[in-house]
This record gives C-alpha cells, structure tokens and sequence, in this order.
C-alpha cells in the first residue's frame, strides 16, 4: 500500500496552528478526556499534528478511523446489492458508548464532493439511509449537545480541484489550503486570542435576537417569499457553547452563523436556494421549494432534482426545517468569492435553512427538555439534517413580533 500523496502545498505552520484550533478552541478537550476522529485518508497530516496537541493536552486515548475514496468507490462497483442496506452499526455503537462514556468527536472534512456524483442514485440513498440510521445513537450525543465536538477541514486534493478546477493539483491544493487557513482564522499570531473576539461578536448578535422574542422571520428576495415561524421558547446560538459536559466548545471551524429552531409547523411561502449544496456527491442546483404547514409540499432544482426527491422521503422530518441561520453576505467566506462544495464553509458564507433535525441546543433550557416537550414547541426530528443556503446580497429580512409588528434584521444581506 502506497502512503498518501505527500502534501507540499501545505503550510506546515498554519497547519499546525489549524490544529491547535481544533484542539483548544474548536474541542477546549479536557485534561484526561478520550478523542474519536474521523478524516479522510488525505488529512494523515492534519490529523497527526491533531493528535500531537491532544496529547499535550493531556488527552486519555486518541482513536482515529481513516476513509479511503478508493475503498468507498470499489463498494459502488463491486459490491453485492444488499450491501447498500447495511452499515457499519457495530462501529457507530461503540461510538455511541465511547461518547457515553465521555469522549469528545473530531471530524475532519475534506472529501471529494463529487465522489459519488458518478454511482447509482439509489444506491446512494439507500446507503446513507443504512448508514443514518446506524450513526443515530452516535449522532444523538452530537446534536443533542452532550459531549464537545468539532469539526475543521483539510485540503484533500480531490476536493481543492473541484473547487480550482482550472489549477494543476499541487496549485489548487495550495489555494483551498490558504482559503481553509483564512477561514479558520489561522493566519495571524494568535489564533486562539482571533477567535476568542469572534465569538464575542457571534455572542452580541445573538444575544440581541434572544432579546426580541421573534415569532417569525421573514425572507424576501429573488424567487424567495419565506415565512418561518421560529419555535416556541427557541434560543438564538453562535460561536462558543457550553456542551452538556460542561465544555465550552466551538463545533464548527469555521463559523459565521447565529442559528435557532424554526417552528415544524409553522413555515409558509416559496424559497430559491442561492448556492448549490454538494450533497452525498452529487450536486443539487436550483433548488425551488414551497411549503405549506411548515411542511415541503413542491419541490424542484436545475440539477439533481432525483436526489432532491429522495432526501425530502428519507422520513416525515425531512420535508419540515430544523434550522435557521443568520450569516451576513460580508463574512469572510462569502468576501472569498469561492464555492466550496462543502456545507461547512458554503453555509458561512450565506444564510441558510436546514431540513430535518433540530438542535435540542436552540431552546431555552433545551438540556432539561424531553423529546415529546421539543416536539410540543415546535422542533422537528428526522434523521437528516441537511443546510442549504438562501442568502445573497438581494435578501432583506424582517423580524415578526408576536403582535405583528416588524422590525429590520437584515437589509440587502447585511444586518440591519
Ligand atoms: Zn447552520
Ligand atoms: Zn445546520
């Protein structure tokens, strides 16, 4: 077996302090506490100088499980048919118990957006359905907050030449690298001390969204006419969080967005997506949909419309939002022009929605609520959750009161 492709292209100091972030702010990992991770084979380096700091940190064990793009296609060519049912549930329960027990998750992204954009569009479905309902146990830990968890990224050259297609590889990934180091605001001499004033201004936003008691949002731009009622006792969140564990974390690295829980039942009006959403490799443009009741009653996009489809039947929850967000059009992510390909970056660049599962997180004290309370306040559950991006520069957005009453939140993208 070859070793990966050495990556020259990356920076091995801004590297090394993508790490530090991930360790100290994205996880604040704790004195003694497990790590599980997860990265795509190409992230070997990232995911070593990961390791590295969690250690120093005083890191109990550090379990890493490696994805390889080769092995995942050789399952799409080769594999029997009823492969595409099963899943790996034996690994995703000890997942599930490791959290249990007190680990904190790592992932790094980075995968060939585009990998399977080639295979057969119900295999795909059927697979990461298999594999959803596997991982929900595992999952539940993570949305439901109770452990910290991060998330930050690696510039796998497969994915660096869907975004640079015109660049020769060690080129495109020298640029994706460079994008992912601003981003992740790596690039200057203290990092931690960068994201520290960040999350305070994540922190205010927030804080004042909480303060007007919203009923609704309301969405108004090219193809959008958008009503989403925001669910009963909802709470606003950006930056930093305390995990049920006690650890203040910062999931996402990046992160621009203040997010809350929609109502499941109360959403009404037509929206356009305003960037494609790279979903399970295979892109997915031009989404156009309606809701009626809250509830997806029409669906249509450009490209991928078949994949659209079957997301919206995974189950009831995937028709209805768990999520909206606030993300102005001047971030960072947004300024950089690029398209990632990849929701962690595409989705800081521009206000988004997300279908299927909410976060527990979004409520006022969402930690001591039952499933049933969250269902009763209007939080959805589904075993996807899937963000799409709606803001532009041509999006204005109003804050509805409970008595009607409308107040700017955000006028041609920016906040009001
Ligand atoms: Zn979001
Ligand atoms: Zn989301």
């Amino acid at each position: 077996m070859n070793a990966p492709p050495a990556s020259a292209p990356v920076d091995p100091v801004r590297l090394d302090k993508l790490a530090q972030v991930a360790v100290h702010v994205g996880l604040q990992l704790q004195k003694g506490q497990d790590l599980v991770m997860t990265a795509p084979i190409a992230a070997l380096p990232l995911a070593r100088l990961i390791t590295k700091h969690a250690y120093m940190a005083g890191a109990g064990l550090v379990s890493t499980f490696y994805a390889d793009e080769e092995a995942t296609l050789a399952r799409y060519r080769h594999a029997p048919d009823e492969s595409f049912d099963r899943a790996t549930d034996w690994l995703y329960e000890g997942m599930a118990k490791a959290y249990a027990n007190g680990a904190a998750r790592l992932a790094i992204a980075g995968d060939n957006p585009m990998l399977l954009s080639g295979e057969d569009p119900a295999k795909v479905a059927r697979a990461n359905k298999a594999n959803s309902k596997a991982y929900k146990p595992a999952l539940e830990k993570i949305a439901n907050f109770d452990i910290n968890w991060n998330i930050v990224s690696y510039p796998n050259p497969s994915w660096a030449k869907q975004v640079f297609p015109n660049d020769a590889e060690d080129v495109a990934v020298e640029k994706l690298a460079n994008a992912i180091f601003a981003a992740s605001r790596v690039d200057c001499d203290d990092p931690v001390g960068a994201w520290q004033a960040h999350n305070a201004g994540l922190h205010r936003r927030s804080a004042w969204l909480n303060g007007q008691r919203f009923a609704a949002l309301h969405f108004k731009g090219p193809g959008t006419d958008l009503t989403v009622g925001l669910a009963d006792g909802h709470e606003w969140h950006g930056g930093a969080s305390v995990a049920k564990n006690g650890v203040t974390c910062n999931p996402n690295i990046p992160t621009e967005e203040v997010f809350t829980t929609p109502h499941a039942l109360r959403v009404e009006g037509h929206v356009a997506s305003t960037k494609p959403l790279s979903h399970l490799g295979t892109l997915i443009d031009d989404i156009r949909v309606r809701f009626e009741g809250g509830r997806i009653v029409e669906a249509h996009a450009s490209r991928g419309e078949a994949v659209l489809n079957k997301v919206l039947d995974t189950d009831e929850g995937a028709r209805r939002l768990g999520e909206v967000a606030l993300v102005p059009h001047s971030s960072p992510i947004s300024a950089s022009g690029l398209l990632f390909y990849n929701t962690l970056f595409d989705e800081n660049a521009a206000c988004h929605i997300a279908l299927g599962q909410c976060y527990s997180k979004c409520f006022l004290d969402g930690a001591s609520l039952t499933p049933e309370q969250i269902k009763a306040q209007g939080g959805n559950s589904s075993l996807i959750h899937i963000d799409w991006m709606i803001g532009s520069g041509q999006i204005d957005i109003d804050g509805v009161a409970a008595d009607g009453g409308r107040v700017p939140v955000m006028r041609a993208g920016e906040w009001a």
